[in-house]
């Protein structure tokens, strides 16, 4: 009797789940909840420029699908496919406005080639550090160019992780003069190069697996990379020990990029997730660049030694920078577009981070 009982109550019970089940796809289907995209799944092929699981910033890009697959119940998936499996690294931009590709993780500035306003996105050579570049992306109107001129190639980005300050470079012998610089070899790519030039240094653009042996045979002098994590599997110390602190590179943004055609079919839910899951690689990069670069720091060889560029070089580079920017602007109306945009935020940002943050590290001390 009691077996029956339980029997008949659990069918009532599975009946009236079964019946709230149906209301729910009702209302569904009434467009109450037409943006769950429950049980209907999608599958996204995400490119990246960096060889499998490559540190910190592969992973991140690993741990970023895996939570759009958790906060989505599973219904978006997305495929990491590491650099040179679907297309060479160096043509995500392409295939992705293509359409040969969903999605792609690589660094903004490759691309000014496109067009030159997009090295700015990239970051800026003494400029904004990456919390203040996050910033301007967010409310001082970066978001809105990026998107405007990505527009045009049929993507839409995100910034997908930021690197913190990177380091100025491994060099073989000492800077002591700006002078010291005159015919030196460097790898160093983007405007940092463009201003390095300027000094009198060659930039020479090689690809990683390339850079170890160059420094070694003394085919270049130096090579700005990273940071102490990134740098010290690179082996770097052994062929040119010192190491001098950045300035070329003070907040790198690595963008996340959508198919702009198929980001608009994703469904709102999806999208809201993507915008969340990406926001959330940014802060565990930054995080895990600083937290390995600060443990990496401990570890270097005792051979290296670590150096400030002298202050006339800096100076010297600031002037550069200044003529790089206003012939880039007057060649380009979207770089000067871009850049006074940029340029905006600076100057709003400044008063404000020098009596904070400025001053309060210098409190600190
Ligand atoms: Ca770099």
């Amino acid at each position: 009797m009691k077996r029956r009982e339980f029997l008949t109550t659990t069918a009532i019970g599975a009946t009236a789940l079964a019946v709230s089940g149906c209301h729910r796809a009702e209302e569904k289907s009434n467009g109450t909840s037409a943006n769950i995209n429950r049980g209907k799944k999608v599958t996204l092929k995400l490119a990246t420029s960096w060889p499998a699981h490559f540190p910190i910033m592969g992973t991140g890009v690993d741990r970023f699908a895996k939570r759009c697959s958790e906060l989505s119940g599973g219904t978006l998936e997305i495929k990491v496919f590491a650099k040179n499996i679907l297309v060479p690294a160096m043509q995500v931009f392409d295939a992705c406005s293509a359409a040969q590709i969903d999605a792609f993780h690589s660094g903004v500035y490759y691309w000014k080639g496109k067009n030159p306003a997009f090295s700015i996105f990239g970051g800026m050579p003494l400029g904004l550090t990456s919390e203040e570049m996050i910033t301007w992306f967010k409310f001082g109107g970066g978001y809105d160019l990026w998107r405007e001129l990505y527009g045009k190639f049929n993507l839409y980005p995100f910034i997908g992780g930021t690197t913190g300050p990177q380091m100025g470079g491994w060099f073989k012998k000492e800077i002591k003069s700006l002078a010291d610089l005159k015919g030196l070899k460097m790898r160093i790519p983007g405007l940092g190069g463009e201003v390095m030039k300027r000094l009198g240094v060659n930039p020479v653009l090689l690809p990683a697996g390339e850079i170890y042996t160059a420094l070694e045979r003394g085919t270049i002098d130096a090579t700005e990379w990273v940071g102490p994590a990134l740098d010290s599997m690179m082996g770097f110390a052994k062929a040119a020990p010192y190491y001098y602190t950045g300035w070329h590179e003070p907040g790198s943004i690595l963008e996340l990029t959508f198919n702009k055609a198929r980001w608009e079919k994703l469904s709102p839910e999806h999208q809201a997730i993507i915008a969340s899951a990406s926001n959330e690689m940014t802060l565990d990069m930054l995080c895990e660049f600083r937290y390995k670069n600060a443990k990496a720091l401990q570890k270097l060889p005792k051979n290296v030694q670590i150096k400030t560029f002298p202050k006339e070089m800096m100076d010297a580079a600031k002037k550069a920078l200044k003529a790089v920017l206003a012939e880039e602007s007057a060649k380009s109306p979207n770089f000067k577009r871009v850049l006074a945009s940029y340029e905006a935020f600076e100057k709003l940002n400044k008063p404000w981070d020098d009596i904070s943050t400025k001053n309060f590290l210098n409190i600190r001390g």
